[in-house]
C-alpha cells in the first residue's frame, strides 16, 4: 500500500440505515437470538421482504421485551417511526380517517426492526390502488387433530380447484401451524367482490368435503377439520409476508415455496432465522405475478 492509500468509496461502510439500540437484548430466549441477530437477518433478506411488503399498508407485531414479553399488533402509524416509514391517511370501516403506514425501502424496514417489529403483515393491495386487491389469501388453519400431511393435501386441493377457475397460486409456509395459498390478481375488482368470491370458494370446498373442510369461524364446527380462513380477503385484513420472522419459539419464518417441494417439507415452521435467508424467491412466483389474471366473474 502506498502511504497515501485511501479505501475506494466502494469499500467504505455505507451510511448506517438506522442506529440500532439494545443490540444484545435477547428477543428469542429459547434460542438466545438477540436484537442484533434479528436486525442482521432482516438486512440479509431485505430484498425479499420488500418484494412482499413495499408499497403496501402494514400491520406489525412489536415485541419490545422479546417474544416472552408483551406484544403489540400495530396498524396505525406511531410516534418514533422515522421518515423512512411513510404515513397514509385512509378511511376505516367505521368511516373515520386514520393514519396507516407503509415502507418502500430497506431504510424503512430496518427502522421498523429497530422499533422492535418482529412480524410483517401486508395488505392484499398496494397503496396506489388501495381499493383493488392484487392478492387473495386462503389461510389453512388446521384443528389440532389434523396432521401436517393433511394440511399439505388440502393446499394442493385448493390449488387445483383455483386452477379450474383460471387462478394460479403458490404455497406459503406460515411459520406457524398452517399454509397459505396465495393467488396473485390483476388489481381490477374491489374488496367486496374479492371477499364475496373467497367466501363462496371456501363454502364450495366445505360442501364438497364437509368431513375435511369448514368455511366458517365457528370453533365447534372446526373440530377434526381444516378451517379455510378466507377472511384475510377483506379490506384492512392482512397476512404474514414471506421471510417475516414469527414471534414464536424457535424464530420460525414464513416462506413461499415451490409446489413440488411442499410435498417434501416436514413442518410449516421448517425454516427460521437460521436458514430462511438462504432461500431465494422461487422464479415461478415472479412469473405468476407478471401474468396475474383479474378476479373471475362468479358463475350461477
Ligand atoms: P398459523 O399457520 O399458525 O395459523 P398464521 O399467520 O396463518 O399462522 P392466523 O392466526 O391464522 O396465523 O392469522 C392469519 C393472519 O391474520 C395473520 O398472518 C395476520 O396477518 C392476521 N392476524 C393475526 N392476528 C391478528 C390480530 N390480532 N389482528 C389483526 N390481524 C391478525
Ligand atoms: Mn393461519
Ligand atoms: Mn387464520
Amino acid at each position: 500500500l502506498r502511504p497515501d492509500h485511501k479505501a475506494s468509496p466502494a469499500l467504505e461502510q455505507p451510511a448506517p440505515l438506522v442506529k440500532l439500540t439494545s443490540p444484545a437484548r435477547v428477543v428469542y430466549p429459547d434460542i438466545g437470538a438477540t436484537k442484533q441477530q434479528v436486525f442482521d437477518y432482516y438486512l440479509s433478506v431485505g430484498d425479499r421482504v420488500l418484494a412482499e411488503v413495499a408499497g403496501r399498508l402494514l400491520s406489525i407485531v412489536r415485541c419490545p421485551d422479546g417474544i416472552a414479553g408483551p406484544r403489540f399488533f400495530q396498524k396505525h402509524a406511531g410516534p418514533g417511526f422515522g421518515e423512512a416509514v411513510r404515513r397514509m391517511r385512509i378511511r376505516e370501516a367505521d368511516g373515520d380517517q386514520a393514519e396507516y403506514f407503509y415502507i418502500d425501502d430497506i431504510a424503512g424496514l430496518m427502522n421498523l426492526v429497530q422499533m422492535n417489529a418482529i412480524e410483517f403483515h401486508p395488505w392484499g393491495s398496494q397503496v396506489d390502488a388501495l381499493e383493488r386487491p392484487d392478492r387473495l389469501i386462503f389461510d389453512l388453519d388446521p384443528d389440532p387433530s389434523i396432521t401436517w400431511p393433511q394440511v399439505k393435501r388440502a393446499a394442493v386441493e385448493l390449488r387445483d380447484e383455483l386452477a379450474a377457475l383460471g387462478l394460479s397460486s403458490w404455497p406459503r409456509l406460515s411459520g406457524g401451524k398452517g399454509v397459505h395459498v396465495v393467488v396473485p390478481l390483476a388489481p381490477r375488482a374491489d374488496w367486496d367482490a374479492a371477499r364475496e368470491f373467497c367466501g363462496r370458494f371456501a363454502t364450495a370446498m366445505s360442501l364438497k368435503a364437509p368431513d375435511r373442510y369448514v368455511g366458517t369461524m365457528s370453533k365447534a364446527k372446526r373440530s377434526g377439520r381444516i378451517f379455510i380462513d378466507w377472511l384475510r380477503n377483506a379490506r384492512g385484513a392482512t397476512s404474514v409476508a414471506g421471510w417475516s420472522l414469527r414471534a414464536r419459539a424457535g424464530a420460525p419464518a414464513a416462506l413461499p415455496v415451490e409446489w413440488d417441494e411442499l410435498a417434501r417439507i416436514r413442518r410449516p415452521d421448517r425454516y427460521s432465522i437460521r436458514d430462511a435467508a438462504s432461500r431465494p424467491l422461487p422464479a415461478f412466483i415472479a412469473d405468476l405475478i407478471a401474468r396475474a389474471p383479474p378476479l373471475p366473474t362468479p358463475r350461477g
